[in-house]
């Protein structure tokens, strides 16, 4: 076996253990490939691997997105994870499955817009800066309620969750309450019963901590070096 295809194979064990420590289904969470600065050569071995699976890679810049884009036919599905400026939302929409990344009503209504001109659908997430960390993009707890009664009134946009980037830990158990937080986060907003707002996914959990994310109410692992090794960003 080469080794992406191990590494595949072990990233599986890791989440049937977790599924089955949180009694949940393998089928509500989704192991995202995060392909950036990988290979179109690597991203189709995964592709392959997986044969007839329908498979979905992450990539967090527009550029690199668009090139590698076209040389994939339509069994990948396509998020977009990174910051997203908003003069490059026309480039994305209409090719990507699920943006995890909406932190701002100004980039949700630039969104809207273009699913308006091209008559789609965008599934988003809103990113949540959890830990509060200065360096991170992402709206805070407080602000979260807002954005979304906005965001809700967008017809082209469907909010289908929240998603995090946890800090980077030695010990991913460091991340748990972070997890338990954006999840709890989901369960009360829901019981809020904004108009339109619904929502079922939570984005958490990277190649240091999937597992505990997993435990904690995951439906998206975006993992990337577990899968591809260390990256390259030469
Ligand atoms: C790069 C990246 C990942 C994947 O990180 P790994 O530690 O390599 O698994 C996940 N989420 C986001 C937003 C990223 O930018």
């Amino acid at each position: 076996m080469g080794f992406i295809a191990t590494n595949l194979k072990d990233i599986e064990e890791k989440i049937q253990n977790s599924i089955k420590i949180s009694n949940r289904s393998r089928k509500d969470v989704l192991l995202l490939a995060v392909t950036k600065t990988q290979s179109v050569e690597s991203m189709a071995k995964v592709a392959s691997d997986v044969d007839n699976k329908i498979l979905s890679f992450g990539e967090n810049k527009v550029q690199e997105f668009i090139e590698k884009y076209d040389k994939f036919d339509e069994k990948i599905k396509w998020h977009f994870i990174g910051h997203l400026q908003r003069n490059k939302v026309k480039q994305i929409v209409g090719k990507v499955d699920l943006i995890h990344s909406v932190d701002s009503i100004r980039l949700a209504t630039e969104i809207n817009k273009y699913s308006h001109q091209q008559d789609c659908i965008t599934n988003i997430l809103i990113e949540v800066n959890v830990a509060k960390e200065d360096t991170k993009n992402g709206v805070l707890e407080d602000e979260l309620v807002a954005i979304l009664e906005e965001i809700s009134k967008m017809e082209y946009i469907k909010v289908k969750g929240l998603m995090t980037v946890a800090p980077f830990v030695d010990n991913p158990e460091e991340n748990r309450k972070i997890f338990s937080k954006l999840k709890q986060l989901l369960v009360d907003i829901n019981e809020k019963k904004i108009h339109n707002i619904n929502m079922s996914e939570l984005s958490m959990g990277m190649t240091n901590d999937y597992a505990v994310a997993i435990e904690e109410g995951s439906t998206i692992v975006r993992v990337g070096t577990a899968i591809f090794g260390k990256r390259n960003y030469n």
